[in-house]
């Protein structure tokens, strides 16, 4: 059993608001969601962060960004906009060691972001 809390909703072990499983990349809702819609998208397999990214991981980066943008359609947010992020390390307040692209969206973000 993984000691990571986004393995362990990847594999089912935690329950999690699962919103799309597939073999390569799990997406669920933020427990504490910061917009209407607050969808986090994980690769299955445990990267602790942007820094363990290899050249092997490319495609699955990418795949990360692809069903994003499929989530927001279906969200009915992709007209509107939205915000994704990867936080990478303390200074960008990464509090879970498992890659994580945030889907945000519905409504208004500032922007530099604080
Ligand atoms: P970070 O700050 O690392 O970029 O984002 C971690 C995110 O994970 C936060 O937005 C936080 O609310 C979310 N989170 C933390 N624990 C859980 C959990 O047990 N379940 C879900 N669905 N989200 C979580
Ligand atoms: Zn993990």
């Amino acid at each position: 059993m993984s000691d990571c809390l986004f393995c362990r909703i990847v594999s089912g072990e935690v329950p999690g608001s699962v919103v799309y499983h597939d073999e390569q990349v799990t997406a669920f809702r933020d427990i504490r969601p910061q917009a209407p819609t607050h969808i986090l998208i994980v690769p299955n397999v445990h990267l602790t962060s942007t820094e363990e990214v290899r050249p092997e991981h490319i495609s699955l980066m990418g795949r990360l960004i692809q069903l994003a943008s499929e989530l927001a359609r279906q969200e009915g947010i992709a007209a509107s906009g939205y915000r994704l992020v990867l936080n990478t390390g303390p200074d960008a307040g990464q509090s879970v060691g498992h890659i994580h692209l945030h889907l945000l969206g519905g409504r208004r973000f500032g922007w530099p972001p604080g």
